[in-house]
């Protein structure tokens, strides 16, 4: 494990991530180590979603060494203290994110890929629904369906197949 002085400074920075970690960490009775800071850093600076083997090559090309253990580790830390969430869409490796504003996700079954929408309308709704002897945390929305460019392809494919038809 390299020692990289931005870990260091980063570790004892005021940011007010760090400071959550830091609290967290504390309360649990675990230590401040290199490595956690080193992904927490690398996790702050992603936008969007990520898999734990994307987070890892991220790292590893940063020149940390960090066991796949470890970073999968700090990760379920970080969904405890509530600064990460897991998603598991369909049929997909689990993927994780930052806790930033809520928002809807698209995602398209053919190709996997994830888009992500902000939907005012939806969020005012959300938050003033009430539901009986529930406290509402956060709530996560996924609409399955078919990106532009599947349903591009799926329809030159069909036109294709239509025409190999009419040529039978
Ligand atoms: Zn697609
Ligand atoms: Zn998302």
């Amino acid at each position: 494990m390299r020692t990289d002085p931005n870990i260091e400074d980063f570790a004892g920075s005021n940011n007010p991530v760090v400071r959550k970690f830091n609290e967290y960490l504390d309360s649990h009775g675990m230590r401040r180590t290199t490595e956690r800071y080193a992904i927490l850093n690398r996790v702050m600076n992603i936008n969007g979603h990520f898999t734990i083997e994307e987070l890892q090559q991220m790292i590893d090309s940063e020149g940390f060494r960090v066991s796949r253990s470890t970073v999968y580790n700090t990760v379920e830390l970080l969904i405890d203290a509530k600064m990460l969430r897991r998603h598991v869409f369909e049929g997909m490796q689990a993927q994780y994110e930052r806790i930033t504003m809520a928002h809807t996700h698209l995602i398209c079954t053919t190709c996997g890929k994830v888009k992500e929408v902000r939907d005012p309308n939806f969020a005012a709704f959300m938050n003033a629904r009430r539901f009986n002897a529930f406290n509402t945390d956060h709530y996560s929305l996924y609409v399955y369906g078919t990106c532009s460019t599947c349903a591009r392809k799926s329809k030159r494919t069909k036109v294709a197949d239509d025409k190999k038809e009419k040529r039978r």
